[in-house]
């Protein structure tokens, strides 16, 4: 099997799938990582821009290694920032779909990948290249002729207990408002996945963004789960959910059958 898992910015791929990336690899799958922008206009101590970027591209590299993967490749697009206000020449969020689907479907096609992980509807909490990341993923499965694409997403219900039961709901709930635009209800779900097992290479990929990890502006969801001591962290990062384009709801434990089947249901 051949998964393709695209994202926005280097460490989503670890907060959003690296128990599942980290599995697929394990169990000998090719497993190959594309990310639409570098984050340069991530929330960091130091300096932004170029030198972030450069920065969270080794830290990309030091993460896919943590998980397995055979490949890291990137479309080359600027981060929009957080507030979709961050100038530079060629956003991400902007970027005509069209031009940005063949990008990602010319690396599908290279790979002949079997599954594509992309965004779901709300782009997660909302950020703007997470939601052209659902866009373009999807245009871009329905160029290469993907069979299953998996759109990564966080459990609402789950989430929003989580957050309070851990106290860290005032914390994160000014940069992430769990209203009913954000993420996915558990009862849309089609696949969650128990990645317990793969948590020490989760951990060490999200260990990798050192820049998203130490000091800096804003809400540090890297540092807050690094913090977590082993029981809470696995409580936290040893599920990962996905809605499957097109497949009707109801949770299937196991990405991995899915696949095999080619998609069919
Ligand atoms: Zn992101």
């Amino acid at each position: 099997m051949i998964l393709v898992s695209f994202h926005a910015h280097p460490d989503d791929e670890a907060l959003l799938t690296g128990g599942t990336l980290a599995r697929a690899a394990a169990e000998g799958h090719r497993v190959v990582l594309v990310v639409a922008t570098l984050g340069g206009a991530g929330l960091a101590a130091g300096p932004r821009g170029e030198a972030l970027a450069a920065r969270r591209h080794r830290e990309l590299l030091a993460s896919a290694d943590a998980l397995g993967c055979a490949r890291v490749a990137v479309l080359g697009y600027d981060d929009s920032g957080l507030d979709g206000s961050h100038p530079a020449a060629e956003r991400f969020a902007d970027a005509p779909v069209e031009q940005a689907a063949h990008r990602l479907a010319a690396i599908l096609r290279e790979e002949h990948a079997d599954v594509l992980t992309s965004y779901d509807v709300n782009g997660g909490y909302g950020h703007p290249d997470h939601l052209a990341v659902h866009r373009v993923g999807a245009r871009a499965a329905e160029l290469a002729g993907v069979p299953v694409v998996l759109e990564a997403t966080v459990d609402r219900d789950s989430l929003r207990l989580l957050l309070r039961v851990l106290g860290l709901a005032r914390r994160w709930l000014p940069a992430l408002p769990l209203g009913d635009t954000v993420f996915t209800p558990r009862a849309r779900i089609t696949h969650s996945v128990d990645v317990r097992r793969y948590l020490p290479q989760k951990r060490a990929a999200l260990r990798a963004h050192v820049s998203q990890a130490e000091g800096g502006r804003g809400p540090r969801t890297v540092a807050t789960l690094l913090r977590l001591p082993g029981p809470l962290f696995a409580r936290v990062a040893g599920r990962e959910w996905f809605v499957q384009r097109g497949a009707p709801a109801g949770a299937r434990d196991d990405v991995f059958a899915t696949v095999r089947r080619g998609g069919s249901q």
